[in-house]
């Protein structure tokens, strides 16, 4: 067998979490309120959080989407690494944990980076493609409702930059995705994507198994 990626037990994670997060206390304060309510599993960790706020400064990006903001933890990061000039446009559709997103984005002093459209996703994609058009968008985070990610990952490659960059939460799927019993509706719609992103030649791609896996797409 090649080397690959080590199983983290509890004290790896530890490890890795006390070795690499210097985290904004922010977010830390964001990851504790979400983490003991209900769905607060959804939330990503600390240490993906850290490598996205790594990919945002390489891309030196300035103008980027996210998909499903959940409570604003990776929003929050994302814009807590962007220049003072620099944009997140968030597409949700509940209020309720949106309204507890734009609290810590103001706690952090970025609210004025963050713009919050509160509308289906696919509306809000279409209708900056109609009016700004194609390849404005230096990053992107696509971390929503899985039976539409096919369709997110289009809009938003059409979104981006040539040199922009995709990221895709949860590929990994809990391990789902390699599970051949698991004929789930959200199970498929992941596998479909990462079947297609595989064989896409408009992207250079990487599964990364970072978090519930974190695929990355490199438009071309
Ligand atoms: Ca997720």
């Amino acid at each position: 067998m090649p080397s690959r990626t080590l199983n983290l037990d509890d004290k790896l994670y530890q490890y890795v979490l006390e070795h690499t997060v210097r985290e904004h206390p922010a977010l830390a304060e964001l990851r504790a309120a979400t983490a003991g309510m209900k769905h607060g599993g959804m939330q990503i960790g600390p240490d993906q959080g850290q490598f996205m706020q790594l990919l945002v400064r390489m891309l030196g990006a300035k103008r980027t989407l996210e998909i499903g903001v959940f409570t604003g933890y990776s929003s929050l990061a994302v814009a807590l690494a962007l220049p003072a000039d620099g944009k997140v446009l968030a597409c949700d559709v509940s209020e309720e944990w949106t309204s507890m997103a734009r609290r810590y984005w103001e706690k952090a002093g970025v609210a004025g980076k963050i713009e919050l459209k509160l509308a289906p996703a696919l509306e809000t994609l279409d209708r900056l493609l109609a009016a700004k058009g194609a390849g404005q968008y230096d990053f992107a985070f696509i971390d929503a409702d899985k039976s539409a990610y096919r369709h997110y990952y289009e809009r938003c490659l059409a979104l981006l930059r040539k040199g922009g960059l995709v990221a895709i939460d949860n590929t990994l799927w809990s391990g789902a995705v390699a599970n051949a019993d698991d004929r789930s509706t959200d199970t498929a719609a992941i596998r479909e994507l990462n079947d297609f992103i595989a064989g896409d030649p408009r992207v250079a791609s990487s599964l990364v198994s970072v978090g519930d896996g974190l695929t990355l797409a490199l438009k071309l």
